[in-house]
Formats: C-alpha cells, structure tokens, sequence
C-alpha cells in the first residue's frame, strides 16, 4: 500500500491573462483571498496524506511569481515540494517536462492537476487513489453534464439539441499508474502528435483503458472574469468561516520545561534548526529541547497532558523523530478546540553552543513551524553563570510560555 504517489501541478500556461483588480498576471498567480490561486492548489495536494511529493510546471519567465506562491503554501510541508521545473510551448509538453522529473524518483503513480482549479478537495483526490489501488491504469475526474447542450448549424441559422446522455465534463487531477502515462505521452511527442488538450486524451491515443471517477461542481477551473469572481466569492466564504479573534476571548497561558544531556555529537538541534557543535543532545527523539518546552507549554494552555501523554518515549515509532511533528500535533489539537496560538516566548539556558548568532534562525523556524508570524515567537538565550549541569556544560535546559486564544465553551467561565 505504500505506493508513492506525487502530484504534478501544471502552471505554466501563459495564454489568458486576468486582472484582480491590482494585477495583470498569469491566472495561476492572481490573488484569492490571503493567497495566490496556485498556492491555494499546492496546499490541498501538500496537505494531502498519501501525497509524498509536488511537482510545479512553471512557465519559464515566472520563476519570481513561482516562489512568492511556495511561500504563501502551509508551513510544514517544504519536503514534499520538488524545485519546480520550466514547462514547454504547450500544455501536453509541459506536462511530459514534469513527467520527466518525477521519473527520476521512483514514482508509481502520479495525479496531474491544473493549477487553476484552486477549490479541488482530498475526497475527489482520495477517490482517484482508490480506483488507482484497485488497478486502474488512468482515472478521469469528471462531472455528469446537466444543462442542456444546443449545437449550432453551419447550413442554417438554427440549433440543434445535443443529446446530454452519456456526457461528461473533464476535471482535473487524472491519476495515472506511472511507467503507463509516461510511455504514452513519450510516445506520443515522438510521433509529433503535441496538442493533446488532456492526459487521459493522451492515454486513450495510447490505448490505455480510462475510467471516470466522480469530480465535484466546486472543483472548476479558472478561465474567464466571471470564475474569478465565482472563485473569489467562495473563497471569502471559506475564509469568513474562520473564527474572528474577537470571539476567542477565553485567553490560557501554559509554561513548559526541558532539559536534555549532551552526548559525544557533530551538532544539535533546537528549535529545528541544526546548530554545529562537538555534542549532541541526547534522547529518545532528535531530542530538540527548544520544541519540547514549547509544545509542552502549548499542551499545558489547553490543558491537554504533556508530551509524553501523546508520545510515550517507550514507543519506538518516535526514535529518532523529528520534533516538529509533536509541536504540529500540540497545534493541531488546540486548531481542533477552534482556537489559536497567540505567541510563544523560549529561554534557552545553556554556556555553549552560543545562541545569539542563530536566534533569528530559530525565531524563523518556529514560525515556519507554527505557521506564524515571525513578530509572534520569542527566542532568548542565558547561560547559568558556570552554576549547575548548565553551568558545567551537561545538557541544555529550555523554558517556554506559549499563549493561546479559545472560544469560550458554554457553560465553562473561568
Ligand atoms: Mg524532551
């Protein structure tokens, strides 16, 4: 069941060129709400469980636009991005430019999607994977057409009704079984046939068998004025729905502590961020002090136990782990609560590794982490004045307060 699975994201079309009212620019970079349409999609496909890797086609003059949308994407997720790659003179061969990247990484199956279809969601992409599990060589995401179809006459001046029985209309992302889809699209330049409009068109040409698999209404894509204004009156919609801060008036402070011993080592780890240094801090996990306090601060806010509660040491699931993923889980249960994180401040009490050179380092990565902004984390550092194990050198201690906002439950005032 462990199949890798990547989705290749197309955006580097050039052709319809919109305006939001501030910007004249390709569709896929137009602002939707907080962000721009192509880092809507790459989140839902980052976000996404069972995706391991993303791959953005670009258009070659767009690498500027490209990394100003990676860093409106969700923070957490930079593993999975691959460094986009430049797309060709059309669709089809923008696509077989990303096929070619993912080839080099073992993919088994890959989902192409078009950047402008911000508003597709992981049950339209889980029900692409299942029929892919099952077998399938390459699933068509599609609608069941409803309105009624005229078709104009050339002879005359008028139309015909266009039996709808049988019609679908074509989303995206297409799921593929890897080797298959890039056979068929290599094949397919070599016999110079380079305006496929789709990849399943490419996989029929192919010979491949392509199955449907239900899309979803809301999943369309951005191609005139209107949709624009369509996307962005969804999107207010979904962002309205977001508590405002002024209903999360219950606010908890929590306090965490930490401490780790060093052992013989290159570097250590605080606050995610690998910090040269001839020891290493010793523990069970990669033994990040820095996270440890705060996600312990942030459980004690909601007075959610501590992290050994959710992460019991003696679970060998977390050897070695990287500590980001007990402070997103710390997170993800005060989100759960319809709360947020409103700050998080960390001493560090320590001689050595000297701390003031990579403050900002940590302050960045604990944002990044938290998905905050930077202005809302807090990093100091102290030594212990040569007292105590810190003052001898043997481990490094961490303290941290994180303030979080909740809505107030009914019938629990403080
Ligand atoms: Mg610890």
């Amino acid at each position: 069941m462990s199949n890798q699975v990547a989705a290749l994201v197309v955006a580097a079309g050039r052709g319809t060129r919109m305006s939001d009212g501030d910007h004249d620019l390709p569709k896929q970079y137009l602002r939707l709400g907080s962000k721009s349409v192509l880092a809507h999609t790459l989140d839902v496909f980052l976000d996404h469980p069972r995706i391991q890797q993303v791959l953005t086609v670009r258009h070659p003059d767009d690498e500027t636009l490209y990394e100003s949308a990676i860093a409106e994407t969700n923070a957490g997720f930079e593993a999975k991005l691959i460094d986009a790659v430049p797309g060709g003179a059309t669709r089809q061969q923008s696509v077989f430019e990303g096929l070619r990247e993912l080839a080099k990484s073992g993919i088994r199956t890959v989902l192409i999607h078009d950047a402008a279809r911000p508003f597709v969601d992981h049950p339209v992409i889980d029900r692409v994977l299942r029929q892919l599990d099952d077998g399938q060589q390459a699933v068509l995401t599609a609608v069941p057409v409803f309105d009624t179809l005229k078709r104009t006459r050339e002879t005359d001046t008028g139309l015909e009704t266009v039996d709808r029985t049988g019609l679908w209309s074509a989303q995206t992302p297409q799921g593929f079984a890897f080797d298959g889809i890039f056979g068929a699209h290599s094949r397919a330049l070599e016999a110079g046939r380079a305006d496929f409009t789709d990849d399943t068109a490419v996989a029929e040409w192919a010979g491949l068998g392509v199955v449907l698999s239900e899309g979803n209404p809301d999943n369309f894509k951005i191609t005139t004025q209107g949709d624009l204004e369509r996307a962005d009156r969804r999107i207010q919609m979904m962002e309205r729905d977001r508590p405002s801060l002024a209903l999360l008036a219950d606010i908890r402070v929590g306090n965490g502590y930490d401490v780790h011993a060093f052992e013989d080592g290159r570097a250590v780890i605080l606050g995610g961020v690998e910090i040269p240094h001839d020891k290493r801090l010793k523990g069970h996990s990669d033994a990040d002090v820095v996270l440890h306090a705060i996600t312990d601060a942030m459980l004690g806010a909601i007075a959610d136990g501590d992290i050994g509660t959710h992460f019991p040491p003696s679970d060998p699931t977390w050897k070695g782990a990287s500590s980001d993923q007990f402070l997103k889980d710390a997170l993800r249960r005060v989100t759960d609560l319809g709360g947020q994180v409103a700050h998080i401040d960390v001493t560090i009490v320590c001689e050595m590794p000297k701390i003031g050179p990579h403050r900002e380092d940590l302050r960045n990565s604990i944002a990044k982490i938290c998905a905050l902004p930077v202005s809302r984390i807090s990093v100091k550092a102290t030594t212990s004045e040569r007292l105590g194990f810190t003052g001898r050198k043997e481990g490094i201690a961490a303290l941290s307060s994180v303030t979080v906002r909740l809505p107030f439950h009914e019938g629990e005032t403080p």
